[in-house]
């Protein structure tokens, strides 16, 4: 029997609260009585600095619920991934062995818990959670939903298609999150640079049970700028590609010009010109690449992110 932690990041969500609670409790129950998970199992709710009752009701919810719910407040709203990575590293702290996080709303169906505690068991270490299907979502999240993993691929960010951040990390994968020092956190991408065998369980999706998405379109930009800015440093080696690009050009660019000069076909000066617009733009734009090149080993440097994790050694001292 494994102990399993449930962390639940929450910001605004007074309306949905006691809906889920109900649920999450009811889950734990019935996986406590298939023997599934140990009575010290339980959910921690991250308050997120919300503005409206949500820490009032998690502290209600702790005092009648003590064994079950843990309360978790941030000093302000750190937003989704932070709130995410707060709970994460609390349960690390009490040791469980493994925590699964889902979202406040609902959204994220609770009995795919069962189907990831199994998957734990068979040797997972990581557990992605992937929606099976987008029916319930409008058209409009359905299609930047796309647009959103099309442009990370194209970015050089690594995902896993449709998978949010429900999913279940093992202590061991749960210490390697650890080990990523970063400050600006993009938690799925992370996820899978932490390696361990891993799997996928799929879902259904739900819509949001109560409240309003605490993503508008503004936050989802910022997301996924986040995602690509803290991830990869593929952009500026388009700037680089583009300086050679250019650059190639004005060679070709250059032999045209002198050709026209020696055949008369110019009116004087304009040679000189136009080779060196398209020389010089060439030029910078493959010196800043360079130099590009050189930020970008900075910016990854100073993420002091570990070199590797170890899964097995084998090895025996001497008698
Ligand atoms: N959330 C959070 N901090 C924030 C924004 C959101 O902790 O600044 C939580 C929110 O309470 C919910 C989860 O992140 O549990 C996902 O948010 P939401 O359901 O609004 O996003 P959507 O499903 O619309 O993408
Ligand atoms: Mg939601």
């Amino acid at each position: 029997m494994k102990t399993i932690y449930l962390v639940v990041p929450c910001y605004n969500e007074e309306e949905v609260l006691p809906e889920t609670v109900k649920r999450l409790m009811a889950k734990l129950q019935s996986l406590r009585e298939r023997g599934m998970i140990t009575a010290d199992s339980r959910a921690i709710l991250v308050d997120d600095g919300s503005k409206d009752k949500t820490w009032q009701l998690i502290t209600q919810f702790h005092a009648e619920h003590p064994q079950d719910i843990d309360g978790l407040k941030l000093s302000r709203n750190e937003g989704h991934q932070n709130a995410l990575f707060a709970g994460l590293m609390q349960a690390k702290e009490k040791r469980c062995d493994a925590a699964i996080s889902l979202d406040a709303d609902l959204q994220d169906d609770v009995d795919a818990i069962d189907r990831m505690i199994e998957a734990f068991e068979q040797g997972n270490d990581i557990v992605y959670g992937v929606r099976s299907a987008r029916e319930t979502d409008t058209f409009f999240k359905r299609s930047t939903a796309r647009g959103f993993y099309r442009m990370m691929s194209m970015m050089g960010v690594e995902l896993v298609y449709d998978h949010a951040d429900y999913r279940l990390m093992s202590l061991r994968a749960l210490e390697g999150l650890a080990e990523f020092r970063e400050v600006n956190l993009f938690l799925r991408g992370i996820v899978l640079m932490i390696g361990y065998p891993s799997t996928t369980v799929t879902y259904e999706r739900a819509k949001r049970f109560a409240g309003e998405s605490k993503y508008p379109l503004k936050k989802m930009l910022a997301f996924a700028t986040q995602g690509i800015t803290s991830l990869s440093i593929k952009p500026i080696r388009m700037i680089t590609t583009l300086g050679m690009l250019v650059f190639c050009v004005s060679l070709i660019v250059l032999i045209y010009c002198l050709v026209r000069y020696f055949t008369g076909h110019t009116v004087p000066g304009w040679t000189t010109t136009v080779a060196s617009v398209w020389s010089i733009g060439g030029l910078q734009l493959l010196a800043i690449g360079i130099i590009g090149e050189y930020i970008g080993k900075i910016y990854l440097e100073t993420k002091g992110r570990p070199k590797y994790l170890v899964q097995e050694w084998l090895h025996e001292d001497q008698l």
